[in-house]
């Protein structure tokens, strides 16, 4: 078995492993030490030209095979990742930060998501219409859009490449793919196990770059008939603008303000160690983050110190260590968080625990090695619902806390917020869990768990400023397909 390594300073084009044009490169470092862990190509205008020129050549041939043969090609994708999931974990782990083990689960997601769609390529129909009289017949087919062109983020790489990438190619089209340019390697590291199960050349395309340079020139090409984003609002919003000019369809995920909506009789032992790491998970670097805490007044000042004793007991560390929880990305992703940490005492929130740099505290239970950007687990209570903290994703260890009184003041707290992404609701009480699952605005519910674990092909779906998607599941492919309707009269010959 091939060990999976990527070329230095090189993008997937073509099929093939090719520096960029201008031979420009960019460093990818460890947040835990700021050391550099290899160059990758630094994509420019040229490079996406070749990239959807390649993608353009392909389509006609892979929109034309059978949806069991793109079947097959996804599955052999998805039993190659998992025969290399540690070097994959490895990969993201490394390039991101986050613990060994949190890599490794989210190589195990990527791959059951291709496999997923292994499944549904050949499952996609469309649909035969009634008609006003005999001798007529109607039916849609769902047709791919050709080139799409998929933008993510860093922080769950292998993820949301294998949630965007595999239901675009199960549906017949052609894939540009432009990962972060601060977590590039598992993307890479797919697209080269994707290459060795034999998707044809050109079927999908890696660039790497960065956003400003080669993601704006990707979402703007006349090239690219979709385009999938997931990333910050603010970038959704130029993305969106860019697809204007084109008149291209956008399908975005953007950021979130979750909140874990916490009754005085929900299970606590169960409720307090998920909220905690639906906080921690991943530096707090998730869209989905819980990151807002409302919790019944009558238990409000218990579960507080619950939380802040299992926040304080979160472990630090480098990738390799796999401990709890790694750095934050980056120096400016560093800064950001800290600038809300300052500022949330003088908005008047109370802090509980936590507050600031955790460098010394990382370098001392992790054997003397980490320098990066780690910030301690934090709880702020009391936080003022005006407040930037309460307002705005904040992308870090940082929890806002909140009481209320009530089941109606609880559901107008939780859809307080310009986010919609998930709420998760804590209680034993199966008419409430159902009223605020019914009552509140975002894409995606769970109750007395945190988030989807355990359903399969769940609808990554959003609302208000996060987006609007159907990712995750079926609806996934229709995503990447568009309707064509035929009428036919049937003539008496
Ligand atoms: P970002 O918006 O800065 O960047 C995302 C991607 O867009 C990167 O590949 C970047 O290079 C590219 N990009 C930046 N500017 C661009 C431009 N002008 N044109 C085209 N491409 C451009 O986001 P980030 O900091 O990498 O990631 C964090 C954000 O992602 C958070 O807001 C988080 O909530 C969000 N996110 C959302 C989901 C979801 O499913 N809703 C999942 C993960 C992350």
């Amino acid at each position: 078995m091939a060990e999976l390594l990527i070329p230095p300073a090189q993008q997937l084009i073509d099929g093939e492993w090719a520096p960029a044009r201008d031979k420009g490169e960019l460093p990818v470092t460890d947040p835990a030490t700021g050391q550099t862990i290899q160059a990758v190509a630094r994509a420019g205008r040229a490079d996406v030209d070749d990239a959807v020129a390649a993608a353009r050549r392909a389509f006609p041939g892979w929109a034309a095979t059978s949806p069991s043969e793109r079947g097959a090609l996804l599955r052999r994708w998805a039993e190659l990742i998992g025969r290399h999931v540690e070097e994959l974990a490895a990969h993201e782990a490394r390039d991101v930060g986050k613990p060994l083990s949190g890599g490794r689960m989210n190589g195990y997601i990527a791959q059951s998501i291709v496999d997923y769609f292994a499944g549904a390529a050949d499952k996609l129909t469309g649909v035969t219409l009634p008609t006003r009289s005999p001798g007529y017949l109607g039916y849609t087919v769902q047709e791919p859009y050709g080139v799409c062109a998929v933008v993510i983020p860093w922080n769950v790489p292998s993820v949301l490449t294998a949630a965007n990438v595999a239901p675009a190619l199960a549906a017949g089209n052609t894939v540009v793919l432009k990962p972060s340019e601060v977590a590039p390697l598992a993307p890479l590291a797919l697209a080269e196990l994707a290459r060795r199960a034999g998707f044809p050349p050109g079927v999908l395309n890696v660039l790497t770059g960065e956003g400003a340079e080669a993601g704006a020139a990707l979402t703007s090409h006349p090239g690219v008939n979709h385009i999938s984003f997931v990333g910050s609002t603010t970038t959704g919003r130029a993305i969106m603008r860019a697809a204007a000019e084109n008149l291209v369809p956008v399908k975005l995920e953007l950021g979130g303000k979750s909140p874990n909506v916490l009754f005085a009789d929900a299970d606590m032992d169960v409720a307090i160690p998920a909220i905690v790491g639906s906080i921690t998970e991943n530096a707090g670097q998730n869209c989905y983050a819980g990151s807002r805490l409302l919790v019944e007044a009558s238990v409000k000042d218990e579960v507080v110190e619950r939380i802040a004793a299992a926040m304080r007991a979160v472990r630090l560390g480098p990738w390799d260590a796999d401990l709890d929880m790694g750095p934050l990305i980056s120096a400016a992703q560093y800064r950001r968080v800290l600038g809300f940490l300052e500022e949330a005492p003088r908005q008047g929130a109370r802090l509980v625990t936590g507050g600031g740099p955790a460098r010394e505290w990382a370098r001392e239970r992790a054997g003397g090695r980490p320098d990066g950007w780690f910030v301690e687990p934090t709880v702020f209570d009391d936080v003022d619902p005006g407040s930037r903290l309460y307002r705005e994703e904040v992308f870090g260890p940082v929890l806002a806390v909140q009481a209320f009184s009530g089941t109606a003041q609880a559901v107008e707290m939780m859809n307080d917020t310009d986010f919609g992404l998930l709420a998760c609701v804590w209680t034993n009480d199966v008419s409430r869990a159902l009223r605020l699952a019914g009552e509140v605005r975002s894409g995606q519910v769970s109750v007395n768990q945190f988030a989807d674990a355990g359903v399969i092909g769940f609808p990554f779906n959003m609302q208000k400023d996060s987006g609007f998607s159907r990712g995750g599941g079926h609806g996934a492919m229709r995503e990447y397909t568009q309707e064509k309707a035929v009428a036919i009269r049937l003539l008496d010959r």
